[in-house]
């Protein structure tokens, strides 16, 4: 084909999830668990304070709703490995698997050498859908607001930025910047403009907005109440403003679900790829050992 032609040619998606496939999860067990609340039981309530971060582990089969407990407002989310944290989420991968914009269903997948699904997205009270601007929202095309950025483009020092909120919420679990990580912008509507370039647009979300996931393995959950609040006041540029007043807490819920409910449900394992890359290992010559 030449360059004409596969510019006109129609747009194939790679990665599809369709029934039968690890991408597509189980309709019936992820609906279950998202509709029938009633016999699910509340077992751990947390607050985090506007413009600052919390961690917390989540077990394999418990389920976590982070809620908006005030009006709109952006939390920044990172998950990892409770027994491993080079094992954590991968926003590039999931992007790909799933889509720029987590909905109900859809899987949090871990990086190399994992690649599982370390959550499954079993509500979401927003439901923004794609708007006329092909905008969608609880974003993973972007990342968090860090204070590197912040000092390039404001000349500022600021501390609140997601990244240091998220690296001072799991400096008790003995992590630090370097596991911090691309992110869910979780009540984020973002796009990418015809030209390419990644746009925002405020906070959909109401009082009493929750989006929810289902653990698929031990974690550990990090969250930060973005400094930028409802993304209303522009960060950058002649008409940027001051977000302080647009900033809320988010609430955390974390529940246990009943026994029944889970039946036929498996933790996943990672990937059983053992190719070595190629490499492989010298045989050994039992006559010269
Ligand atoms: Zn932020």
């Amino acid at each position: 084909m030449n360059r004409d032609e596969i510019r006109a040619s129609r747009p194939r998606i790679i990665y599809e999830p369709k029934p039968g496939m690890p991408l597509y999860s189980d309709r019936a067990l992820y609906g279950r668990i998202g509709n029938e609340t009633s016999s699910r039981k509340l077992v751990e309530r947390l607050t985090v304070a506007p413009r600052s971060g919390r961690a917390w582990p989540l077990r394999a089969g418990q389920v976590c709703r982070v809620v908006l407990v005030e009006g709109p407002q952006v939390g920044d989310l990172n998950l990892w490995n409770r027994h491993d944290p080079r094992e954590r989420f991968w926003s590039g991968r999931t992007k790909q698997l799933q889509s720029a914009h987590m909905e109900v269903f859809d899987r949090f997948w871990s990086n190399l050498p994992f690649l599982r699904p370390l959550a499954t997205v079993t509500n979401d009270t927003v439901r923004y859908g794609i708007d006329a601007d092909g905008a969608g929202c609880h974003d993973i095309l972007g990342t968090r607001c860090d204070p590197y950025v912040h000092k390039l483009l404001n000349g500022e020092e600021f501390d609140r930025c997601c990244h240091s909120n998220l690296t001072r919420a799991v400096i008790p679990y003995r992590l630090n910047e370097f596991d911090v990580h691309d992110n869910l912008n979780m009540f984020q509507v973002t796009g990418l403009t015809p030209e390419g370039r990644y746009f925002v647009k405020p906070c959909p979300g109401r009082k009493g907005d929750f989006f929810e996931f289902f653990a698929e393995i031990d974690l550990l959950c990090a969250i930060s109440a973005c400094p930028h609040g409802d993304l209303s006041v522009p960060v950058w540029g002649g008409a940027a403003g001051d977000a302080g007043p647009t900033c809320r807490p988010v609430g955390i819920e974390i529940y246990d679900l009943p026994a029944g409910m889970l039946e036929g449900w498996r933790s996943p394992e990672p990937v059983d790829y053992r190719g070595q890359h190629g490499l492989g290992y010298p045989e050994r010559n039992s006559s010269t050992d």
